[in-house]
């Protein structure tokens, strides 16, 4: 089923449709797959996702987000899709659901009746269940396929990194050392995979005064995390913020031109 001709690594992996493992769906034709991906859990790799997706989107790309954090879904929340459910197409491709800015979504919570039960599976299973994402779901024509990793250097990751033909790889990190000593891992980790990494995204940087705008660093000045030591281009700066906490409910707008202009610059290295 590989097919070369809809493959966004077409010509630069040195492989070809019978040599290559990878399951490339004909039926799907992505131009850029953009992994987004922290290595530690909680430090808004699905917010950043979330907002990157919505970004493109206004500006008329034909955008899908595929959620491969498959014990820790979140990606039907933040685009604001709660209730809705995946379904076959009766033809063997699974239908992801589409959002209100016409993202297509795949995500676990997807075909879950119950979003609050557990998904207590071992590694394979969840490796199976990230590339049945990948080349099971009809994403179509897309511009970009942003894809919010699984967090850590396990077998998952290992899985979406073999198998899918990443563009490449935003990675998220906080202003801590400890935070940027296991993002250095995941970093570690794409390069040695030979994925190239667009830069770092630093969530949390800093919280802004509603009253007279001063910035406080509430994890200290320790901006010169150790994730830069590495030659990582810094891309961008977030604040911890109302606006984009509320996203994790499907609300909250983003209108802070900082947030915004961070996800502009986003879009221009990755474009
Ligand atoms: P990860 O995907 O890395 O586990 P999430 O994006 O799910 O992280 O973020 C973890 C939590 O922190 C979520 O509740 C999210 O709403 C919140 N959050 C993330 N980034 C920010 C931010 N910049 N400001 C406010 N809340 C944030």
């Amino acid at each position: 089923m590989s097919d070369c001709n809809s493959c966004p690594s077409k010509g630069k992996c040195g492989s070809n449709s019978e040599s290559c493992g990878i399951k490339n769906n004909p039926k799907n034709k992505v131009k850029k797959i953009i992994g987004v991906m922290s290595g530690k859990g909680g430090v808004g790799k699905s917010t950043v996702s979330a907002v990157l997706a919505k970004t493109l989107a206004k500006k008329g790309y034909k955008v899908g987000l595929l959620d491969a954090d498959i014990t820790g879904p979140s990606a039907v929340r933040l685009m604001d899709l709660k209730g809705e459910h995946a379904y076959g197409d009766g033809e063997g491709m699974i239908l992801p659901a589409v959002n209100k800015d016409g993202i297509k979504v795949m995500s676990l919570n997807l075909m879950m009746d119950d979003e609050n039960q557990p998904v207590i599976w071992r590694g394979a299973m969840l490796s199976s269940c990230v590339t049945q994402f990948w080349n099971e779901t009809l994403w179509g024509e897309l511009d970009f396929l942003v894809i919010d990793m699984p967090p850590g250097t396990g077998d998952v990751s290992l899985t979406v990194m073999q198998s899918i033909p990443l563009s490449g790889v935003i990675m998220v990190t906080l202003p801590q050392d400890m935070v940027g000593m296991i993002v250095t891992k995941s970093l570690n980790m794409v390069r040695m995979l030979n994925i190239p990494v667009y830069g770092l995204v630093q969530n949390m940087s800093y919280v802004k005064c509603p009253h007279c705008g001063e910035k406080i660093n509430i994890f200290g000045k320790e901006t010169n995390n150790i994730v830069l030591e590495q030659g990582v281009p810094l891309l961008g700066e977030l604040p911890t913020n109302a606006d984009l906490a509320a996203l994790s409910c499907g609300s909250g707008e983003i209108t802070d031109p900082e947030i915004l202009q961070v996800f502009e610059t986003l879009v221009k290295t990755i474009e």
